[in-house]
């Protein structure tokens, strides 16, 4: 519901997993204003994921320096973008790009994918049924249901669709409170972000759109009278505050007032229903956050949508909320630290945490990382670029190899890769196991992960660490990273459970077993193994199947994982 960044980046996801859905906007036609202009390395490498790197390259361009008027003595202050580019980052530049652009990008490559924004049709509340919702929408005045699996409210900051769900949205409304207007400026260069931080009537702004003919003006107002927003008056008030008669205003092209708000939804879910983007969270524009997490909550919702669609465990959804209300949270309080600098000390700079690359999900539930001394990218990190050699001796980059809508398995170093380890919904790729294989020759993989020997990681369709392990534990890792120890198909399609549903009772009620015996019962069947702690798997010998058996570390043991339900098979170390 609503196609603004945040509903057309998860429809996109969505298409291109084959998953069918609607997407219907309230608007007749599509958004004009520039507003969020910032475009934050983290979601310029999804918008790559997503197959739309050239188009937001050629519509875009790094922010000028902002040029601050009346600040000093010396003239105006010039502030260049500092760049901190880190390896593995291939985007380290936050680039700008007017919102209107950026969603008729996005609306161009839904429609590559055989998708279609529903404009004028307008969500008006919902009724949960047994196996999903029953939305109603009214078009032309007139109501109509649309039936649906899973309903997710995009619908920005005065979200419906959060509303008839009933979840709270604490928090409190700003005093800070500003006229934005897009328009052309004559007169005035386009190769600086121009401020007046301290003009009479309060702090002034005329930023350059790139690739536009525009200027995107903001204009404090210290009073609650909405401003004349005609040509005329906005030629008077760039006149006032920047004492500057030389700059003249052409036609806008949009305006609106804007009242900063800080809120973070209580709750992300009520059963069948979502809500992502401003719908869940509101904060200043300061930073250039907003449209970035919007755009960041659907690209970590698309795929556990496509995957519970798939039959994954309905419990993968809820790491949505847990996952991304933090962040939700984190970014909230980080937008409201920078208005108060840029409001108390006419300060604009940015932090690398704006960026958005550092975020993780280190402490979800999903998380598996079972290496002793993990490096610096461990389970939950985004997972760095790096260039790496192809089997037929091309250099390619990892984040190429990375764009698909599945699971991607590293396989780094030691023997060839066994069969077995073979998933559907699971990309492996084997680097610097031999002849034929890829090659990290110049160790930037190794390098940028800050990998310690040999290991498997497992890339999550979103391009975060599912979960990392030597290569002893490499089956029961990845299986219990994919969740395919006992029941139900899994995140690729093929048996994911949470680490939650992982502790549930199995198909049945009836909980798995898990025990230990020396290590290796290489080769034996259960029935005749003499192995201490074996007369459990004996006892239980037409009741089990085993789904997994793996060495203890420093012990030479092994821990059998059996689900209660099947016979015996025999033992493999
Ligand atoms: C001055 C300003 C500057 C900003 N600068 C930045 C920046 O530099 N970087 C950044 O990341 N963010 C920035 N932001 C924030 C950014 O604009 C928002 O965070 C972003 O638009 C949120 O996207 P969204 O898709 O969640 O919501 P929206 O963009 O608000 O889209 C919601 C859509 O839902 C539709 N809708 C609403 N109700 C219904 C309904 N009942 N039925 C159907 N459709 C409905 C609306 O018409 C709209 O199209 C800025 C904001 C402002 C005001």
């Amino acid at each position: 519901m609503g196609a603004g960044s945040a509903g057309l980046t998860l429809a996109i996801d969505l298409a291109r997993r084959g998953v069918s859905f609607r997407i219907i906007e309230r608007g007749k036609q599509p958004f004009a204003g520039s507003r969020g202009k910032g475009l934050q390395p983290r979601t310029i490498e999804i918008f790559e994921q997503l197959g739309m790197i050239e188009a937001f390259l050629n519509a875009s361009a790094p922010y000028p320096p902002i040029v601050n008027y009346g600040v000093g003595e010396n003239g105006p202050q010039v502030i260049a973008a500092k760049t901190d580019a880190r390896p593995g980052e291939p985007y380290p530049l936050s680039l700008m790009i007017p919102q209107w652009r950026t969603e008729e990008i996005l609306r161009a490559r839904l429609a590559d994918l055989g998708g279609q924004v529903e404009f004028g049709v307008e969500f008006a509340g919902l009724a949960e049924t047994e196996n999903g919702v029953e939305a109603r929408v009214m078009v032309d005045g007139q109501a109509q249901t649309i039936t649906c699996a899973w309903l997710i409210g995009t619908d920005g900051a005065r979200s419906t669709v959060r509303k008839t769900l009933g979840i709270g949205y604490p928090g409190e409304t700003g005093t800070f409170r500003m006229l934005i207007a897009d328009l052309p400026v004559a007169n005035l260069s386009a190769d600086g972000w121009h401020r007046w931080p301290k003009a009479p009537g309060g702090q002034f702004a005329l930023c350059p759109l790139a690739k536009t003919n525009s200027f995107q003006l903001s204009a404090e107002l210290t009073t609650d009278d909405t401003p004349d927003q005609t040509r005329e008056a906005i030629q008077a008030l760039i006149a006032a505050r920047t004492g500057d008669p030389s700059l003249i205003a052409g036609e806008p092209t949009w305006t609106s007032i804007y009242r900063v708000n800080f809120r973070l939804a209580d709750a992300y879910r009520r059963g069948h229903a979502f809500i992502a983007g401003d719908a869940a969270h509101a904060h200043p524009p300061t930073g250039g956050q907003g449209l970035n997490t919007s755009v960041q909550d659907s690209f970590n919702l698309g795929w556990k949508l496509a995957a519970v669609l798939r039959g994954a465990d309905a419990a993968l959804l809820d790491t949505y909320e847990s996952e991304r209300r933090d962040i939700g949270a984190g970014v909230l309080a980080m937008s409201k630290g920078l208005l108060t600098q840029m409001t108390d000390k006419a300060d604009m700079r940015r932090g690398r945490d704006t960026l958005q690359l550092d975020l993780n999900y280190r402490a979800s539930p999903i998380a598996a990382e079972a290496r002793s001394h993990p490096g610096k990218v461990q389970a939950g990190d985004r997972v760095p670029d790096a260039t790496i050699i192809d089997p037929e001796g091309q250099t390619v980059r990892l984040f190429d190899l990375l764009r698909h809508p599945d699971f991607t398995l590293l396989a780094i170093g030691g023997a060839a890769i066994s069969g077995a380890l073979a998933r559907p919904g699971m990309r492996m790729v084997e680097i610097d196991r031999g002849p034929g294989t890829w090659q990290d020759r110049a160790g930037e993989l190794r390098a940028n992960c800050g990998l310690e020997g040999d290991c498997l990681m497992l890339i999550r369709p979103d391009g975060y660490l599912a979960g990392s392990s030597p290569h002893g534990w490499a089956h029961e890792r990845i299986d219990d990273a994919l969740g395919r120890n006992g029941r139900g198909r899994g995140a690729c399609g093929t048996g994911y459970r949470t680490r939650a549903a992982r502790r549930a009772p199995a198909a049945g009620g009836r909980a798995p077993i898990a025990f230990d015996l020396p290590f290796p019962p290489s080769g034996r069947r259960l029935a005749s193994a003499s192995d201490r702690g074996s007369d459990r798997v004996a006892r239980n010998r037409r009741a089990c199947r085993i789904n997994a058996l793996c060495p203890q570390r420093g012990a030479r043991r092994c821990r059998i994982l059996a689900a209660r339900h099947r016979r015996l098979g025999p033992l493999r170390a």
